[in-house]
């Protein structure tokens, strides 16, 4: 991927626009696999000291956005924690090297985040080893679509709901003990908060679900200096699209449906959580920024 974020140019030409080939993987999938290869940064995103000194957790932080917010924040100056599943220890190793790169501390720590326990650990611990947590990037996520909805088994449901829903609020409780004033929390919800696709019944309400609690929480912890926002991405090119958060039939015209014609990069996803991490967004809580290529999340 060529290193052009700060030239000026047509962004409906800047990255690659469908078709895709279709290419299957199991859940929960590697960047690595991806025909063509996402942008996280890699090379593109140069960092300015914008986070200089914090400290953040970053769910999902192997693979996709969750990769792409890890190597922003380092780039910018954060020491950086990413959990993952095991499974995904080989996207996992890049980015702990790549936060390395940056001159930053990073601490790999896997499991899944749908056993309480494990998820209210992985917040004492990563703030016990970072010397504290100023950032807290809730970007994991599950997404499998089903047409129809007799053929939505509880199990999915479940595992939907777990993964979006609860494990954000259990992490997000320890994460607010531990959180000093100046603390942001950004939520990672969906343009299918807002838009709900047909074959996404379990998926869409658990974005809404994140929409409407980090509304909530920010009013209630405004007062404590704790900013909360979210972050709204469209179609972008992930292992979860290709893991069955997309019908395999719908991968080829992957994002085409958007205004500007094809899926976003997790790069150009990061430059959102980067703003709402730093302090130069301190008026800004319960919010919720878009970046879809024209969809209205609103
Ligand atoms: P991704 O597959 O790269 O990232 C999702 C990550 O979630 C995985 O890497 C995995 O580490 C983590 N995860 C899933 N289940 C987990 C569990 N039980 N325990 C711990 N970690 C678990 O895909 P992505 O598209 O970058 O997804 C990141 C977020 O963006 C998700 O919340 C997703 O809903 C959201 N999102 C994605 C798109 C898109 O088009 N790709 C659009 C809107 C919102
Ligand atoms: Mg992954």
């Amino acid at each position: 991927m060529p290193s052009n974020l700060y030239t000026l140019q047509d962004p409906t030409k800047q990255y690659p626009t469908p078709k895709f080939q279709k290419q299957p993987q199991r859940v929960p999938g590697l960047d690595k696999k991806l025909k063509p290869l996402a942008d996280h940064g890699e090379e593109s995103y140069h960092g300015s000291g914008r986070l200089k000194g914090r400290k953040a957790l970053v769910t999902g932080g192997d693979s996709g956005i969750g990769r792409a917010v890890a190597i922003a924040f380092a780039r910018e100056g954060a020491d950086v924690v990413i959990n993952y599943l095991p499974s995904e220890e080989a996207d996992a190793k890049e980015v702990i090297a790549l936060i390395k790169a940056a001159g930053r501390k990073a601490y790999a720590m896997p499991g899944d985040l749908r056993k309480e326990k494990f998820a209210r650990d992985l917040v004492k611990k990563a703030a016990k080893k970072l010397g504290g947590l100023d950032i807290y990037a809730a970007v994991a996520g599950h997404q499998h679509a089903v047409e129809k909805i007799a053929d939505l088994k509880t199990k999915q449901i479940e595992e939907t709901f777990e993964t979006n829903v609860y494990a954000l609020i259990w992490t997000t409780q320890e994460a607010l003990k531990l959180m000093p004033k100046g603390g942001s929390i950004i939520t990672t919800a969906s343009i299918q908060a807002t838009h709900p696709s047909p074959s996404l019944l379990d998926y869409a309400p658990t974005k809404a679900a994140i929409l409407a609690f980090t509304r909530a929480l920010a009013r209630q912890v405004a007062p404590d200096g704790i900013r909360v926002n979210c972050v709204a991405p469209g179609p972008v090119w992930t292992p979860l699209q290709v893991t069955g958060g997309q019908p395999q039939k719908k991968i080829p015209e992957f994002g085409a449906e958007t205004p500007m014609g094809r899926a976003g990069q997790p790069v150009e996803m990061s430059p959102l959580y980067v703003l709402l991490a730093s302090q130069e967004s301190s008026y800004v809580t319960g919010e919720v920024y878009g970046a879809t290529g024209g969809l209205e999340v609103g």
